[in-house]
């Protein structure tokens, strides 16, 4: 059986610049990944109506994700109107039983945007609500377990106050950052954007700066972090570190070989 993994954040462009390395890594050992936004980030333009913007970003994130052979998906909550709200949960919740899958990565719960940390509270209620049966939402089934679940780097490695959030593993990306590099490029209608508001002059680069960051304690080029939500009851065993386990520069050892084609 394949590994399945649903990465899930506030905007397009999100997954692409802190998250792309690892899917990129998990889509080449054989993952099936679905790239799920909760927004279509329509509010990212000065230029452009909301609902130009959301038709252009949406198919901008479809682009990015076709590159590593992931599926894009949009819940279609308002830009800066994201929230753990019952009929937001039950679209998650939705959403994870049509994907089901074994690993979710998604957004932290402390980081500078409203949007990401929601997006980080849906990720966990909505996984503890996929497997319970009287819970209902979509038209698939129940999961028949509640999947492991990782919390992606915040802007900056910093949480809301500014403290440097701790990783449970961080993975050496320093092999796929030509494809990282790409999947956030296509992200094209946001250079303007990043540039009038965050003072960003090349948002790629600054996903480079990010990246090389998390990797230089470590001696490596670029690396991304993930920390492991371990709450009750949520699964404990260290799946991501295993199946990432070569790319691993935050312990010794000798790690077990990707592969998560199950075969
Ligand atoms: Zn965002």
């Amino acid at each position: 059986m394949t590994l399945r993994v649903l990465a899930l954040h506030a905007h397009p462009d999100d997954l692409e610049t802190f998250a792309a390395g690892a899917l990129t890594l998990l889509a080449k050992a054989g993952a099936t990944i679905v790239m799920a936004t909760l927004t279509a980030g329509e509010c990212g333009s000065t230029a452009n109506s909301p609902e130009i913007t959301g038709a252009v970003r949406r198919g901008e994130a479809a682009t990015a994700a076709r590159l590593i052979g992931a599926h894009y998906r949009c819940l279609g909550a308002p830009d800066l109107g994201v929230f753990n709200d019952a009929p937001t949960r039950r679209a998650v919740v939705a959403l994870l039983r049509e994907v089901r899958p074994d690993l979710v990565l998604a957004a932290p719960m402390a980081d500078y945007h409203p949007d990401h940390e929601a997006v980080g509270r849906l990720a966990r209620d909505a996984c503890f609500a996929a497997s319970v049966p009287a819970y209902v939402a979509g038209e698939a089934p129940p999961l028949p377990a509640i999947p492991h679940l990782y919390w992606i780097d915040p802007v900056g490695g910093r949480d809301a106050d500014g403290r440097a959030t701790p990783a449970d593993l961080v993975v050496d990306i320093s092999s796929v950052i030509t494809e990282k590099r790409q999947m956030l490029a296509a992200h094209k209608s946001q250079a303007d954007w990043l540039r009038q508001q965050h003072g960003i002059e090349d948002f790629v680069a600054a996903m480079e700066v990010q990246s090389a960051r998390r990797g230089a304690p470590y001696g490596v080029a670029f690396a991304e972090g993930y920390r492991q939500y371990r709450g009750h009851p949520f699964p404990r065993e260290p799946l991501l570190q295993t199946l990432l386990g070569p790319y691993r520069v935050d312990r010794q050892g000798s790690p077990p070989s990707v592969d998560a084609s199950g075969g």
